[in-house]
């Protein structure tokens, strides 16, 4: 049993710790009467179920009496019964800097490929003003396709195990593949056309007070489909094959790639000094004060046919999906899904490790232009030791985070700064 003390002070005395406990067991029993919600659309849709069965006729009910103007988004939370604790900071400070107030008071639908408990679904929806939705991932939906060798991928798993993060992990493997290829076709989705993507343990420093700040509003009045504030670099022992993988299917799938599309700002020529066209003009870089714009990579514009010549490479640079809002009918695509399909199809995400956040930059640099994706840069956000803060002085009275130091990961500018400088530097070749 989870503890409310384990997130604040620890109790102390017996008679606090009885306190808890009944109050504990009290919300249990109530949230097992009735829904949770007291929000903006917190009307009752009867009876709360406990087990494990998806609340699709809850969401069902929540959408039908949706407001003609508001973005039908959710915050999507992926996690394991053993998160609770982690996703309980992650979800109060969301609340407190963003979704308390009456103009946001988006739903969380929870997502697990177990399970959840009576006690983290209790837990989880007190922990917000919106209501809270909890469904169970399908079992295809995190395994293997059939043409893995599950005997070999778990040898390539020993052998990776001290060579990358999670080298050794076949869970982790399954959570990469099911955010590449399928998190956008869950049951309790249907009917949202947004979510937000929020982890265990992650930091929002910034107040985000108003429609204005509003990530999902921005997208739909500017009609984009992916934001990001983070870009970081990929371990590129996870994915030795992934951009050969996906120069195959732009060879063979041309008519899914986007006029204007972003593939210039995710290559590199190996071959630079003949083709390289330096990004010149790098005077407009955003919030990249400081930063020397010797260090920007060129921005290659290649012919539609060198995409599959082998002296373009792959960067690395990627949103840090950790952190990710997004437009659902991006990913249910025709051209999403042939994408995801062929690499799915390929062995990349068993035999080596290939991430979403890699997978889900790639689609967007394919089938995006620059004007469709959204740097959210006033949303302070922490996972880990990566952080980003909003720089402008503007800023400061809403951010508990220091530009100084925050502003902008230095360890990783070659990401951060020359993906923005590249995308500035291509928005302009355009006009
Ligand atoms: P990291 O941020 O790359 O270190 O990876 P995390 O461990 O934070 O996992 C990414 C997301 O997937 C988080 O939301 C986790 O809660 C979730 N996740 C990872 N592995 C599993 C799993 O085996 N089951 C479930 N239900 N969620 C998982
Ligand atoms: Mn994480």
């Amino acid at each position: 049993m989870v503890e409310f003390g384990l997130r604040g002070p620890a109790p102390r005395s017996g008679a606090l710790l009885l306190l808890s406990g009944a109050l504990t067991a009290c919300l249990v029993l109530c949230l097992h009467l009735t829904r949770s919600s007291g929000g903006a659309q917190g009307e009752r849709v009867g009876p709360r179920r406990l087990g494990p069965v998806d609340d699709l006729a809850d969401a069902r009910a929540l959408l039908a009496a949706w407001p003609e103007d508001k973005p039908r988004a959710c915050i999507l939370i992926l996690a394991r019964n053993s998160d609770l604790d982690g996703v309980l900071r992650s979800v109060k400070q969301l609340e407190r800097r963003f979704n308390a107030q009456p103009s946001a008071q988006y739903p969380y639908c929870y997502l697990n490929d177990e399970p959840f408990s009576n006690e983290f679904r209790a837990v989880a929806a007190a922990a917000t003003v919106a209501p809270a939705f909890f469904g169970l991932v399908p079992a295809a939906h995190w395994s293997y396709p059939p043409h893995i060798n599950t005997t070999l991928a778990a040898e390539l798993r020993s052998a990776a195990r001290r060579r990358m993060p999670y080298g050794g992990s076949e869970s982790y493997r399954f959570m990469c593949r099911y955010f590449s290829g399928f998190f956008f076709d869950h049951p309790l989705l249907e009917g949202f056309e947004w979510y937000w993507r929020v982890e265990p343990e992650v930091h929002f420093m910034c107040d985000l007070p108003g429609i204005s700040h509003d990530p999902f509003r921005h997208m739909q009045a500017n009609n984009q489909s992916l934001a990001w504030t983070i870009v970081m670099e990929e371990v590129p022992s996870t994915i030795p094959s992934l951009w050969p993988t996906m120069q195959r299917w732009l060879a063979a799938n041309p008519h899914h790639v986007v006029a204007g599309n972003m593939l210039p700002a995710i290559l590199e020529d190996s071959d630079a000094a003949q083709i390289g066209d330096e990004a010149a003009a790098v005077d407009d870089r955003g919030d990249a004060a400081g930063y020397d714009s010797r260090h920007a990579l060129p921005l290659l514009r290649p012919q539609r046919q060198l995409y599959s010549s082998p002296r373009f490479k792959f960067t690395g640079c990627h949103f840090w999906s950790n952190f990710e809002v997004g437009r659902l009918a991006f990913f249910r695509s025709a051209g999403y899904r042939s994408f995801f399909q062929h690499l799915d199809s390929d062995t990349g995400f068993f035999y080596e490790r290939w991430g979403d956040a890699p997978v889900h930059t790639l689609a967007a640099a394919a089938l995006l232009t620059p004007e469709q994706v959204y740097f959210a840069r006033d949303i302070g956000y922490k996972h880990g030791s990566w952080s980003y803060c909003p720089s402008q002085p503007a800023d400061r009275p809403r951010c508990d985070c220091h530009p100084a130091w925050d502003a902008v990961p230095l360890a990783q500018p070659r990401c951060q700064l020359d993906f923005q400088t590249r995308l500035h530097a291509l928005q302009r070749a355009e006009e």
